[in-house]
C-alpha cells in the first residue's frame, strides 16, 4: 500500500500553485470547486478495498485522477467515472504527465456505476451519498467484491465497507469518520 502511494507523483495531480504542498496530509482544491482527497484517506480506502492484482475496480469521482492512479499502482484494472467533463479532461492530462496509462476515464453519473464493464471486484466512491449507497453500485459488485464509500446520516459522515460473499449476500461494516464532497 505505502509503495503504491509512494509510486504515484501526487504533485502531478494538484493545482500548479499547490505543488509545494502536494504531500501535506490534507485535501487540496482542484478545479470546479472540487478537491483531491487527503493522501491518508486514499491509502485507507485502498487498504479497505484490498484489490488483488488484475482486479477490476470502478472508481467513482475521478476528480484529479489521483485515487485512480494509486489503485492502478496496486495493480488494479481501473475504470473511473466523473460527472464534470472538465475534470475528466484534466485528470487525463494529469495521468499522462505522471506517466500512468491503462486507466479508462468515463464522463457520466457514477451513481449509475458503469454497466459495460460490470461486475467489479472493487468499487470506491469519493463523494458522499446521503444515507444509502446507490443501488446500481451494489448491483455491479461481483461475488467476493468490496465497495468503499462515504455515507452521510444526519451530521455524521463515515466510510462504509460493503462486501458481497460468494453466495451473493451483502454485509456492511462501518469504518472511519471522514469528510468528502457530496455525490451529486
Ligand atoms: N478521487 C478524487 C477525489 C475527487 S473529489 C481524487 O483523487 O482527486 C469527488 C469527485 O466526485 C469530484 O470530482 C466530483 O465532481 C465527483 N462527483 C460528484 N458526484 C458525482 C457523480 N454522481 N458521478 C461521478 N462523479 C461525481
Amino acid at each position: 500500500m505505502l509503495a503504491a502511494v509512494a509510486a504515484v507523483p501526487r504533485e502531478r495531480f494538484v493545482a500548479p500553485g499547490d505543488v509545494e504542498r502536494a504531500w501535506d496530509n490534507r485535501a487540496l482544491g482542484i478545479a470546479c470547486g472540487q478537491t483531491i482527497s487527503q493522501p491518508l484517506v486514499v491509502a485507507r480506502m485502498c487498504e479497505a478495498l484490498a484489490p488483488a492484482p488484475g482486479a477490476r475496480v470502478l472508481d467513482v469521482g475521478t476528480g484529479s485522477g489521483y485515487h485512480a492512479a494509486v489503485l492502478a499502482a496496486l495493480g488494479a484494472d481501473v475504470v473511473s467515472v466523473e460527472i464534470v467533463p472538465e475534470l475528466s479532461v484534466q485528470a487525463a492530462a494529469n495521468l499522462a504527465a505522471a506517466g500512468i496509462d491503462g486507466i479508462e476515464l468515463v464522463v457520466g453519473d457514477g451513481r449509475a456505476g458503469h454497466p459495460p464493464r460490470a461486475p467489479y471486484d472493487g468499487i470506491c466512491v469519493a463523494a458522499t451519498a446521503d444515507r444509502e449507497i446507490p443501488r446500481a453500485l451494489l448491483d455491479q459488485l461481483a461475488s467476493g467484491g468490496r465497495l468503499v464509500a462515504p455515507i452521510r446520516s444526519g451530521r455524521r459522515e463515515r466510510l462504509v465497507l460493503v462486501t458481497r460473499d460468494a453466495g451473493g449476500a451483502l454485509a456492511r461494516q462501518d469504518l472511519d469518520e471522514v469528510r468528502f464532497v457530496p455525490l451529486v
